[in-house]
């Protein structure tokens, strides 16, 4: 574990920095993502001891018992993975998100619900935080996020309105020196241990889209109750609930970048997220793939391992060919955001690679390991109930269609 720590403290902000450049330059030729660099593969190298160690052991516990991993990340916020990309001047790690996907990806490997929120105060909390807040604000609400002591969530989806976030129906309104928040929203990962949330709503409804701002929430805070935990199919180690608002009032300097910039700030956040959640989703795909790769290689049937079976390892190569052809997505992804180009249809097309895969992959694990894959002794049911959040969260499927097809449609307009 100290290794981790080592390592991050090692590679510093420059370095990383550098080092993501240099990569970039390289992977033109997609080949040379074969290796990573020396800081990536140091970092994937610590995060895979850490898991294998200390999160995969309890990883069936913390499901079956929906238990909120809490010593596991304040470690995880001591080895550097819980403000992965803040800059290191500000008491972030100081990486950039090809490690931050890297990371996702091992962490996911051990545990998704655990990969859940430390995605959550990565890229959904510290990421508008890091961009958006003050100085003044970052003191409160970025500093304390950083090393696991506390978490944050994101406060985006309503009961009304998921997919269409512009139709905002949770209002601000400016009384005196507080802004006054009234409405729901729903789903917020970590709502529970949460202890600032970033939150949209309508300060200017006659504006639609564009009267939705952003705040920062602190919590508790009068105002604010919490709705009962959502009893999940999968990533069950989160807690999920309802954010209510009732006459909530913050201070008027907890508004987030400008008034009216908030569904920017949203889709935004949400398009470096997705290179987390794809990260999620890979973790999640390799688990289930490894777990029915060993239990091919031990299981006999008609006189010899299941393995030899043409039909089984036709299985296990798709599932190969899908977990290495969307974490090439992710890390272009994730490349082209550290090199500072657009990179909101990549993105979208590595959630919806991982995603899939994770589901593709957890199911085939399932049919390999037969009646043992449906049984709580093996993880692979875990991992068939935890990829399925992986296409619904941060965009469903369907929207990341929507997203890549209106990038290559301005790509290709025809005069
Ligand atoms: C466990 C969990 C954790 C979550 N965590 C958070 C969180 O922390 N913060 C947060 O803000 N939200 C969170 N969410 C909410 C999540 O982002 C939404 O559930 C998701 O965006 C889908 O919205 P919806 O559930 O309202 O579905 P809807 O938008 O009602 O969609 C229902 C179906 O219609 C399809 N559909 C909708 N619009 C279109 C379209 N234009 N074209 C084609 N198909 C379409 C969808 O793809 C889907 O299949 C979480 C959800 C879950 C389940």
């Amino acid at each position: 574990m100290a290794s981790i720590a080592r390592c991050l403290l090692r590679t510093g902000q420059t370095t990383a920095k550098v080092v993501s450049r240099e990569y970039l330059n390289n992977a033109r030729s997609l080949s040379s993502l074969a290796d990573l660099p020396e800081t990536h593969s140091m970092l994937q190298k610590s995060c895979r001891d850490f898991v294998d160690n200390e999160l995969m052991p309890i990883a069936a516990k913390l499901d079956k018992e929906h238990l909120y991993p809490k010593d596991i990340i304040k470690k995880m916020g001591e080895l550097g993975l819980m403000a992965v990309d803040v800059p290191h001047e500000e008491g972030g790690t100081g990486l950039d998100y090809l490690a931050y996907a890297i990371a996702m990806e091992e962490i996911s490997r051990g545990c998704a619900s655990t990969g859940c929120i430390m995605s959550v105060n990565n890229s959904l909390y510290l990421g508008p935080i890091n961009k958006w807040a003050t100085a003044a604000q970052k003191e409160v609400f970025q500093e304390p996020f950083l090393h696991g002591d506390r978490v944050g969530c994101f406060g985006l989806s309503e009961p009304g309105n998921g997919s269409d976030a512009g139709a905002a129906s949770t209002t601000a309104r400016l009384d005196g020196d507080s802004w006054v928040l009234n409405g729901t929203k729903a789903w917020i990962t970590n709502g529970y241990e949460a202890e600032a949330a970033v939150v949209f709503a309508t300060t200017d409804k006659s504006k639609k889209h564009k009267g939705i701002s952003a705040f920062i929430v602190p919590k508790p805070v009068p105002g604010l109750s919490l709705g009962k935990k959502e009893d999940k199919l999968g990533i069950k180690a989160t807690s999920t609930c309802y954010l209510i608002f009732e006459d909530c009032r913050i201070p008027r300097e907890n508004l987030l970048g400008e008034e009216g910039f908030g569904f920017k700030i949203a889709m935004q956040t949400l398009d470096a997220g997705r290179i987390g959640i794809a990260g999620q989703g890979l973790g999640i795909a390799q688990a289930a793939f490894e777990c029915a790769i060993d239990y091919a290689q031990k299981r006999m049937a008609f006189g010899s391992p299941i393995s030899k079976m043409q039909t089984v390892q036709s299985k296990l190569a798709d599932m190969a060919l899908q977990i290495e052809s969307s974490r090439l997505l992710t890390y272009k992804a994730a490349l082209l955001k550290d090199a500072g180009k657009p990179f909101s249809k990549e993105a979208a097309m590595a959630k919806l690679a991982a995603s899939e895969a994770a589901t593709f992959c957890s199911h085939q694990a399932i049919q390999i390991l037969g009646g043992m894959g449906y049984v709580t002794d093996m993880p692979a049911e875990r991992h068939y109930r935890d990829a399925r959040i992986t296409e619904i969260y941060e965009g469903t499927s369907e929207i990341q269609r929507l997203v890549i097809a209106g990038s290559l449609l301005k790509e290709y307009h025809s005069s």
